[in-house]
């Protein structure tokens, strides 16, 4: 089934066209710097050179214009027409607690998706000015939204409550709803396929480490803790996002610095994380670098990024009490084996061990094992697919399946 896959973001649409049969794209692409006065367009078609130009579009409906302009292009021999294609899925980022699995979108589940708009004040609204856009576009075919907190929604209370007055989670719905939840799914998926263990009685952690990184503990398939919170700030140690830090800190910087509570966003969200702790850059690969050139903070940062991870593995291992695979996925996981052999060091004792040779196949760059034969622990390198996830799960709710494809 041909199925467009849509993730807007406040300034941008990025699509995918996937072909769910055979799991691949026939052609992705991005609007930037929408309502600019110049906007990016970029396209690529499977197998060709991306092509790029420099236009007006002043909002996401215009945008989705552009895009499904591309697709209908005759000379593009994507679709012969508009029905070819059956299904739009719908990247969310907040489903609050009323979403466990992706919904094909009506009234109520917009209504539902502006309820967690508190929730998401960033990430929402142009989520839903994307559908609008796509529905008006494509008015006949099913809307299906696929959100990054559904996987997540398994956690018991003891994971998600935080220690503060009840009222507090009653009132504003505050615990951890954990993100990044299509990446953990699929890269568990995965590994069920590659390894031809079930997930009934696995346990596993997964290590989505991008620009925004995150781990996940999942037992018997379902997401049983990770280390994202409330919002996309708590946790591991990212770009620019400050992860797990102490809560006094900001009331101490608030009289030190005398910061509005504002600019204490910015902080932490922006000008934190690698970025902050190296004062040189969040991107990975520039850290790397500077570190081998002898930079005492950016290695500084790489050495705190790794060991925040391994802090996390050690307590997924005693929460699950044992883990059977760790997988490594996104930007840096995928392609840093400096990153996941530091991370993995000296866990012997819990059963970890990396084969350094396997971990530094540079020439392998697709689903591979990087644990030695010895290891009690499997270990992976599995990249992700979000798009292919929402997707399949557009294509399946299209068609009204109960079947999960992926196991
Ligand atoms: P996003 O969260 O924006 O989707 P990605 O998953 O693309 O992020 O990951 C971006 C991160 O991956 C950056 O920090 C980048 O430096 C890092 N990265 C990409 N390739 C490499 C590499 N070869 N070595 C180390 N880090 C890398």
């Amino acid at each position: 089934m041909l199925v467009l896959v849509i993730n807007c973001g406040s300034s941008s649409v990025k699509y995918q066209l996937i072909e769910t049969k055979s799991e691949d794209y026939l052609c992705t692409g991005m609007v930037e710097r929408i309502g600019a006065v110049t906007s990016i367009v970029k396209h690529q078609i499977r197998d060709q050179k991306p092509v790029k130009e420099t236009t007006v579009v002043d909002d996401h409906t215009q945008a989705l214009k552009a895009i499904m302009d591309f697709i209908l292009d005759k000379e593009n021999k994507l679709v012969e027409s508009s029905d070819d294609i059956k299904a739009v899925g719908h990247r969310v980022v907040h489903g609050g607690e009323s979403f466990k699995d992706s919904v094909l979108i009506d009234d109520s589940v917009i209504e539902a998706i502006e309820h967690a708009i508190d929730l998401a004040p960033l990430h929402n609204p142009p989520n839903l000015r994307g559908i609008e856009a796509a529905r008006k576009s494509l008015p006949d075919i099913p809307h299906v939204a696929v959100f990054d907190t559904a996987f997540h929604q398994s956690l018991s209370p003891e994971a998600y409550l935080y220690a503060i007055p009840n009222r507090m989670y009653r009132r504003y719905r505050i615990r951890k709803y954990g993100f990044h939840g299509t990446s953990h799914y699929y890269v568990s998926r995965r590994y069920y396929r590659l390894s031809g263990k079930g997930p009934k009685n696995t346990k596993l952690i997964t290590c989505h480490l991008g620009n925004g990184s995150s781990m996940t503990a999942i037992k018997d398939g379902q997401s049983v803790d990770t280390t994202m919170g409330f919002t996309p700030l708590s946790g591991l140690i990212m770009g620019t996002r400050c992860g797990d830090i102490d809560p006094s800190i900001l009331f101490y910087l608030v009289e030190k610095e005398e910061l509005p509570l504002n600019s204490l966003h910015g902080l932490l969200n922006r000008h934190s994380g690698l970025l902050g702790m190296s004062g040189y850059a969040a991107d990975m690969r520039d850290l790397i670098e500077e570190a081998k050139n002898g930079d005492r903070r950016c290695k500084q940062a790489i050495e705190s990024f790794c060991y925040r991870i391994k802090q996390f593995a050690g307590s997924y291992f005693s929460v699950m009490n044992g883990c059977d695979a760790i997988i490594f996925t996104a930007g840096i996981g995928e392609n840093a084996p400096d990153i996941r052999e530091r991370s993995l060091s000296n866990m012997e004792s819990l059963g970890v061990i990396l084969d350094p040779d396997r971990n530094r196949d540079t020439e392998n760059s697709g689903e591979r094992l990087i644990s030695s034969d010895k290891s009690r622990v499997d270990v992976y390198v599995i990249p992700t697919n979000e798009e292919l996830v929402i997707a399949v799960d557009a294509a399946k709710i299209a068609t009204a399946s109960k079947q999960s494809p992926w196991i």
